[in-house]
C-alpha cells in the first residue's frame, strides 16, 4: 500500500509518497508561505497521487490532537504569523478522499525512527529536536503520547544560572524555558550570529549544559529506553559527546542502568538514523496506522 506523508515546518514543508524510506516515489519540498497558498500546494501535490491509501501529517504546533475535537488537526497558538487557528487536518480531509491523521512533527519523527531508524529495538523512547526551536516527541509502548494536549518538551523549565548566563531567553511565552535558552534562535540572539559560526568552547559548553539538564528531566519523568537528538544545532560535532558526559554527571550514579553511564550512554543518546527524513517518514507511518485503524484522526466520510 502507498501512503502520503507531510512534514510541516515553520519555514518549509516536506511532502512524500511511498511506503518506507527506501521506497519514496516522490519527495517535494515547498516553502511555508501563507496558510492558504501552502495548503493549496499540498493539495495539488496529492491530487497527482490518487493511489495513496491515507495521509499522515507531522505538523509544527501547538496543534489540537484531541480525538473527537471539532478543531482536531488545527494549529492553535503558534507564534508563526498568520498560522494560528489553521486547520491543516481539516483542509486535507475535505480535499482528499482518504483518511488523514495528524500528530506533532516530533511525534511523527519519533514514530519514523521507531519503525525504520535509531529506535527500532526499543518501544519507549523520545525524539528531541534542537533546531530553530526545541520540541520533543514521546513514544511509550509503541504509541505516541498525547495526553491533555501533547508533550511540549521545549517549554519545560530548566535551571538558569544568571551569573553564568545573563541572557534572558527568547521564548515569547516563558523567556528562559528550555527552548528560550538552548534553541538555535536563542543561540543566534545570545551571540548575534548563526550558531554554525560560533567557534567558542565556552558557548558550546553552556549549550551542552542546557541540553543535558533538559535530558535529565526527560530521563527522570519518562524513563525512555533511548533519546534521539536531532535538529540543526546538533550539527555542531563537539556537542553530542559533551551532552552525554554532562548527562552522566547529572545522573550521578542514581539510576541502576548501564545506559546512564559511560560507555552505555553512547547508545542511549544517539542521532537520528533517518537524518532529515525522520519526520516525513514518520508521517508515512502515521498514515499506515490510520489506514489500518479508523478509530481516530480525520477519517474521510464513508
Ligand atoms: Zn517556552
Amino acid at each position: 500500500m502507498i501512503f502520503g506523508g507531510v512534514e510541516s515546518g515553520g519555514t518549509k514543508w516536506i511532502l512524500a509518497v511511498g511506503s518506507s524510506p527506501d521506497d519514496l516515489d516522490d519527495v517535494t519540498t515547498i516553502p511555508t508561505t501563507t496558510p492558504r497558498e501552502t495548503l493549496e500546494r499540498v493539495g495539488e501535490f496529492f491530487d497527482r497521487h490518487s493511489e495513496i491509501a491515507a495521509v499522515g501529517i507531522g505538523s509544527f504546533g501547538p496543534i489540537d490532537l484531541r480525538e473527537g475535537s471539532p478543531r482536531y488537526g488545527t494549529i492553535t497558538t503558534t507564534p508563526k504569523p498568520g498560522w494560528s487557528n489553521t486547520s491543516v487536518g481539516g483542509f486535507l480531509r475535505s480535499r482528499l478522499n482518504v483518511p488523514v491523521v495528524v500528530d506533532t512533527d516530533v511525534n511523527a519523527a519519533a514514530l519514523g525512527e521507531g519503525r525504520w531508524g535509531a529506535a527500532g529495538d526499543v518501544d519507549s523512547f523520545c525524539y528531541i529536536t534542537i533546531g530553530t526551536g526545541i520540541g520533543g516527541g514521546v513514544v511509550v509502548h509503541g504509541e505516541a503520547v498525547h495526553g491533555l494536549l501533547h508533550p511540549e518538551i521545549g517549554h519545560m523549565r530548566i535551571p538558569h544560572d544568571v551569573a553564568r548566563d545573563p541572557f534572558a531567553g527568547t521564548c515569547p511565552y516563558h523567556g528562559d524555558c528550555f527552548e528560550g535558552l538552548a534553541s538555535g534562535e536563542a543561540l543566534r540572539a545570545r551571540f548575534g550570529r548563526d550558531p554554525a559560526g560560533v567557534r567558542d568552547e565556552e558557548a558550546w559548553g553552556l549549550e551542552a549544559e542546557y541540553i543535558a539538564l533538559g535530558l535529565m528531566n526527560v530521563v527522570s519523568t519518562l524513563s525512555p529506553q533511548r533519546i534521539i537528538l536531532g535538529g540543526g544545532v546538533m550539527n555542531e560535532t563537539t556537542l553530542l559527546p559533551c551532552v552525554r558526559r554532562r548527562l552522566t554527571d547529572l545522573a550521578a550514579g542514581y539510576f541502576d542502568a548501564a545506559e546512564l553511564s559511560a560507555p552505555g550512554i553512547d547508545s542511549f543518546v544517539v542521532t537520528p538514523a533517518l537524518a532529515d527524513r525522520s519526520g516525513v517518514c514518520g508521517a508515512l507511518e502515521l498514515a499506515r496506522r490510520a489506514s489500518s485503524d479508523s478509530r481516530g484522526g480525520c477519517a474521510a466520510p464513508a
